[in-house]
């Protein structure tokens, strides 16, 4: 079968995460890179790749066949799915969950008036941990879910913090509270606040003469990031942040501590859990599993805007269904 001719709009770190995945499966191809920045200026890893504008996207709707779109969730995503979703069957990762419900209803209705598909809101979280809480609330019912993060660099966290005037550079790090941890996975069944279960660490740079008490202000009182946690803000020097602060690694756990039996006296925890060396690499990986999902979906004749919950597991798979029966089952 003819491969998946893959198109990457935004080439950052999950951009560059999406063009390794592709080269791991043989079905995918990287076709074409979109990207806001002057073409001539931005070199995909991969040789012979076209690059074009963005502001040239239309034109190039028959060249591929899913676009996964790499932008921030902050400000890119929000406009670019919609506008790409009725000339492109496309895969995002936007993870401001308390704006996806929003964010589908605008993409779906590009998505059914172009009749594409688009897979919203993949990768780890919302993505894969979705899934996990998904599936042992089905089996659960009785019982309560945990999710905790890091210590990790959230990319989502930093591109917000990127974002504030007065910012040139940013990491931010989630960590879990380790006594919150080991209560959960002990089954206590704690009752914990948001506050409780993580703490936020941001290494910031300013430019110069920027204010730096309104850029600690803007961050910790920023609503859905930050408002919510304990933050803290530490200023550092560009050379500081890219000699202590480089990787990108992440991680975390979703558990599920339930009952069962006539009288709940059996207790079960369920833990699905990710050590991440690099998070744009494995969320691209997600990314690309999507784009083969979307893609068979499109060719079924489906049409609109989609979440994980709702591709079959078969379908991220490059495996034909008797052969994931025989090895996987
Ligand atoms: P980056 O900041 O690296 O890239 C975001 C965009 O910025 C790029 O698409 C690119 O667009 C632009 N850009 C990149 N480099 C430059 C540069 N040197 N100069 C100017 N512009 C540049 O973000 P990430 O790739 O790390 O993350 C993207 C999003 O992925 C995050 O906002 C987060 O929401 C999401 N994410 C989701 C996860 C999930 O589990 N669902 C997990 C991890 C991330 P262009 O080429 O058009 O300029």
């Amino acid at each position: 079968m003819a491969k998946t001719r893959i198109g990457i709009l935004g080439y950052g770190n999950l951009g560059r995460g999406v063009e390794l995945a592709c080269r791991q499966n043989d079905d995918m191809e990287f076709a074409a890179l979109f990207t806001r920045r002057d073409p001539a200026t931005v070199k995909p890893l991969t040789d012979g790749v076209a690059v074009y504008a963005a502001a040239d996207l239309a034109a190039h709707a028959d060249d591929v066949d899913v676009l996964v779109l790499c932008g921030g969730s902050a400000s890119d995503l929000p406009e670019q799915t919609p506008a790409c979703a009725s000339l492109f069957n496309v895969v995002d990762s936007f993870d401001t969950h308390a704006n996806i419900p929003v964010h589908f209803a605008n993409v779906d209705v590009e998505a059914k008036a172009g009749g594409k598909v688009a897979v919203i809101s993949a990768g780890w979280d919302p993505g894969m941990f979705s899934l996990a809480r998904l599936y042992a609330n089905s089996i659960l019912p009785e019982g309560r879910d945990y999710t905790f993060w890091g210590r990790g660099v959230s990319q989502g966290h930093s591109d917000a913090i990127r974002r504030i005037e007065g910012v040139a550079d940013a990491r931010q790090y989630t960590v879990p509270v380790p006594e919150a941890l080991d209560a959960v996975r002990a089954g206590e069944n704690p009752e914990l606040t948001t506050r409780q279960k993580h703490t936020r660490e941001c290494y910031v740079v300013a430019k110069e003469g920027a204010d730096k008490a309104a850029i600690e202000k803007a961050i910790v009182e920023m609503p859905n990031y930050f408002s919510d946690y304990d933050t803290t803000v530490t200023f550092v020097t560009q050379e500081e942040l890219d000699r202590d602060h480089a990787g990108i690694p992440h991680g975390g756990s979703v558990i599920r501590s339930g009952v069962t039996g006539a009288g709940g006296e059996h207790a079960h925890v369920v833990e699905y859990s990710l050590k991440l060396d690099s998070n744009p690499e494995f969320t691209g990986s997600v990314l690309v599993a999507c784009a083969r999902a979307a893609h068979r979906l499109a060719r079924e004749g489906q049409t609109g805007c989609k979440t994980l919950f709702d591709i079959p597991p078969a379908y991220l798979s490059p495996l034909a269904a008797e052969e994931l029966r025989a090895s996987m089952l």
